[in-house]
């Protein structure tokens, strides 16, 4: 008999997958089912970047153009995401502190194989992208998770890590601005990352896939700005939210040169690099930032006030989120603190999908998250939906 490997049974259940058969379910009802559970931006990719990549997967003379990435690499990629880092946050990269990826979730996995070996922590932030943990549990290593709360801005309590974990511990998952919660971080926090990262050994990734999707005029930090960081730092940036790119898969990590060198060497075995027309492409998108992310955060920002404001009528108590593409809202009481059963709820009585936030780990119970990448009329007609479900009592 043929079975699956061990791993495989240890990741946890894929929430989505859950919320998918219900949804299913709801349409096969006849619900008119809407969705603002995903994160994928609604725009395309803007006209110049797809114009490189048509350019450039049509250049009869560039000899290159089919071959492996890793062995014929485009060096205007690194160009930009250095020119990028020095533009956006005054950091300087040299050539051993990029590498190009598959975007970051693949990155992520890659990394934790590159680093961790059987029987290492891997500290992850929580509530927190789920991938950090499954790189953990690639690698045959475990996860603490550090809790984020309220009450500390949603900034990891670094003075809560037991001993023996921060003994064990190999490398430290941070995002933001932050996917669920919507938090931003100041330079502040994240010199006291590194501080502590210093201090115990272990390499602090910060997850920096929404930096571009910011609003009100704010603009978040990178970790690499804190002094000396790269000598415990590492970060990974994506152009698919930033750019409406997520399908392209290509991102890059910067940083602390070993931390590189292991996504590298993983990648070296495994993926052989990104299509050169690809890399172009990204070349492009990131030497237009500037044209490009003001125009899409305009649209999120316009979406977010809409959510915030129905939301706020109906009851609800928010701030209005600085950054992603998210907004992350408690469940109302009468679902006592459960997420998935105000998720489901609103599924079968309403029609409309949004994501559960114990999903994101134990320590998002009792939120949600809507995201905002869905047309304007989608938005609009989801959110008065949800505020006549929540306006009934039982
Ligand atoms: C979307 C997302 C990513 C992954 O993006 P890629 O498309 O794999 O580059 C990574 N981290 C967080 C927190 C995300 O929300």
């Amino acid at each position: 008999m043929i079975t699956l490997a061990e791993r495989l049974q240890k990741l946890p259940p894929y929430l989505f997958v859950d919320l998918r058969q219900k949804m299913a379910a709801a349409k096969e009802r006849g619900v008119d089912v809407i969705s603002l559970g995903i994160g994928d931006p609604d725009f395309p990719t803007p006209d110049p970047v797809v114009e490189t990549l048509c350019n450039a997967i049509q250049n009869t003379s560039d000899p290159d153009r089919h071959r492996y990435g890793c062995d014929s690499p485009v060096p205007e990629f690194p160009e930009a995401v250095r020119e990028f880092y020095q533009h956006r946050y005054g950091v300087s990269l040299s050539e051993e502190q990029i590498v190009t990826t598959l975007g970051s979730k693949d990155a992520i996995v890659k990394m934790a194989l590159g680093i961790l070996n059987p029987g290492d922590i891997g500290i992850a932030a929580s509530p927190g992208y789920p991938t950090y943990n499954i790189g953990h549990v690639f690698a045959s290593a475990t996860t603490y998770y550090a809790p984020l709360l309220r009450e500390n801005n949603f900034y990891v309590d670094f003075d809560s890590i037991p001993d023996d974990v921060k003994r064990l511990a190999k490398v430290l998952w941070i995002n933001y601005p932050n996917n669920p919660t919507t938090a931003i971080a100041d330079l502040d926090f994240f010199q006291r990352a590194v501080e502590f990262g210093r201090q115990n050994n272990i390499l602090i990734a910060h997850d920096n896939a929404y930096s571009e999707n910011t609003y009100d005029g704010y603009r978040s930090p990178s970790i690499l700005q804190v002094d000396g960081a790269d000598e415990v730092a590492v970060e990974f940036f994506s152009l698919s939210k930033a750019f409406n790119m997520t399908g392209w898969r290509l991102g890059f990590v910067v940083g602390n040169p070993t931390a590189v060198e292991a996504v590298k060497k993983v990648k070296d075995n495994i993926d052989n690099g990104s299509l050169r027309a690809l890399q172009f492409s990204g070349a492009k998108a990131l030497s237009i930032a500037d044209e490009i992310t003001p125009k899409l955060n305009v649209i999120y920002q316009k979406r977010r006030d809409m959510v915030v404001d129905a939301l706020t009528q109906s009851g609800w108590i928010l701030e209005k989120p600085k950054a992603t593409m998210y907004v992350w809202a408690p469940v109302p009481e009468r679902f006592n603190g459960s997420s998935r059963a105000f998720a489901t709820a609103l599924l079968e009585e309403a029609g409309v999908v949004v994501t559960p936030g114990l999903g994101y780990g134990q320590w998002s119970e009792g939120y949600f998250r809507i995201s905002l990448t869905y047309p304007n009329e989608v938005i609009e007609e989801a959110i008065s939906r949800i505020s006549d479900f929540s306006s009934k009592t039982t």
